[in-house]
């Protein structure tokens, strides 16, 4: 089994980077919270390429993906 122990640019737990399936951040919440950032950036922009229905969709996406990893925490 190879070994990289890398810090995680969301939240700078240290964790192997091969063991990841959500690399290069530690968690899918990780990922998804990267992801939610780049979200509320885009709502600043005038022009975004998502339109508002989009938008609520993977903002809805989101939302569900964060209580999954709440009771994922609350089994370890
Ligand atoms: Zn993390």
């Amino acid at each position: 089994m190879k070994s990289l122990i890398v810090s995680c640019p969301r939240c700078q737990k240290k964790f192997n980077y091969y063991d990841s399936s959500f690399r290069p951040f530690c968690c899918e919440k990780c990922r998804l919270i990267d992801l939610g950032q780049w979200l509320n950036e885009s709502y600043t922009v005038p022009v975004s390429k998502l339109t508002l229905e989009e938008a609520q969709q993977l903002e809805q996406l989101i939302n569900e993906k964060n209580q999954n990893d709440e009771e994922d925490d609350k089994l370890h």
